[in-house]
């Protein structure tokens, strides 16, 4: 049985989305990408460290020819504070003109992670820039952007587990857990 509390550092986390209830609901995001870009061989570019769970299983779910990229950010810092200022620790190596890009990130709180990331990629002149999101605050979001892919929609609370972390710790946990006030 998986623990329905955790301490990760200082703080207590419950158990909120169980590791059966991601991998349904990734399979779907999958199916309907595998839908929607059959025939366009499009780049999935994983948003660093947080996405590499969901990549990783999401792309197990596509069965369309695919190229797989990676770029990093840091916008937490790891505390529980999103950070306006966004800077970039690594860029993508390959030349997306004309291709369709599907970013791969863990959470879209503010947004302004994404808007910064789909800004950078939009002046590359890509075919499409869509985004799939595990986890989404709609609460939270300040910029007006497309989200095409969502796995879960969740409250405006601090999360950690699957990929996501506190002050560094967590990512491995196969569930996601909110934060204990
Ligand atoms: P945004 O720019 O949308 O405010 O934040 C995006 C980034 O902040 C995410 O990629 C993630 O790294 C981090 N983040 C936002 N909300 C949470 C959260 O609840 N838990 C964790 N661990 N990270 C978060």
């Amino acid at each position: 049985m998986n623990p329905e509390t955790v301490t990760v550092a200082d703080k207590t986390f419950k158990m909120m989305i169980s590791a059966e209830t991601i991998s349904t609901r990734i399979k779907v995001l999958g199916e309907q990408i595998n839908q929607d870009f059959a025939d366009q061989k499009p780049v999935l570019i994983g948003i660093l460290n947080g996405c590499f769970l969901f990549m990783a299983d999401l792309v197990k779910e596509i069965n369309i020819p695919c190229e797989i990229a990676f770029m990093k950010v840091s916008s937490y810092h790891g505390g529980m504070e999103s950070k306006r200022v966004i800077t970039e620790d690594y860029d993508l190596k390959m030349d997306v003109s004309g291709r369709n890009l599907i970013v791969v990130e863990d959470i879209v709180d503010t947004g302004n992670t994404m808007r910064f990331i789909s800004d950078k990629l939009a002046a590359r002149n890509p075919a499409s820039v869509n985004v799939a999101a595990l986890l989404y605050k709609p609460d939270a979001m300040e910029q007006d952007l497309e989200l095409k892919y969502v796995a879960f929609e969740i409250e405006n609370k601090f999360v950690v587990g699957y990929g996501l972390d506190y002050k560094g710790l967590g990512r491995n946990l196969n569930e996601i857990y909110q934060v204990v006030l």
